[in-house]
């Protein structure tokens, strides 16, 4: 899979973006977006998006589920 990545190390990054797969169906379009940036602590798994960066029609952190977005992009696995 694909996607941005935190500044976490890689153990971590794979860890949140294995927990986001598990809650696909709760987050949408966004669990398999390259655009998804993973993050998790112990309790919570947050789910950002890197285009709110540069794009003002996107949102840092995206109410979920995301159903439709112009800018989702699906990961090359
Ligand atoms: S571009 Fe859309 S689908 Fe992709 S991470 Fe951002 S909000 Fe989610």
């Amino acid at each position: 899979m694909s996607t941005q990545t935190n500044k976490k190390s890689p153990n971590a990054e794979a860890e949140a973006r294995r927990a986001i797969l598990r809650r696909a169906s709760a987050i949408g379009l966004c669990a398999s977006c390259v655009h998804l940036v993973a993050a998790r602590s112990r309790r919570s798994v947050f789910v950002r998006c890197a285009l709110a960066g540069t794009d003002s029609r996107f949102v840092r952190y995206p109410t979920l589920p995301v159903r439709e977005c112009v800018g989702f992009a699906p990961c090359v696995p």
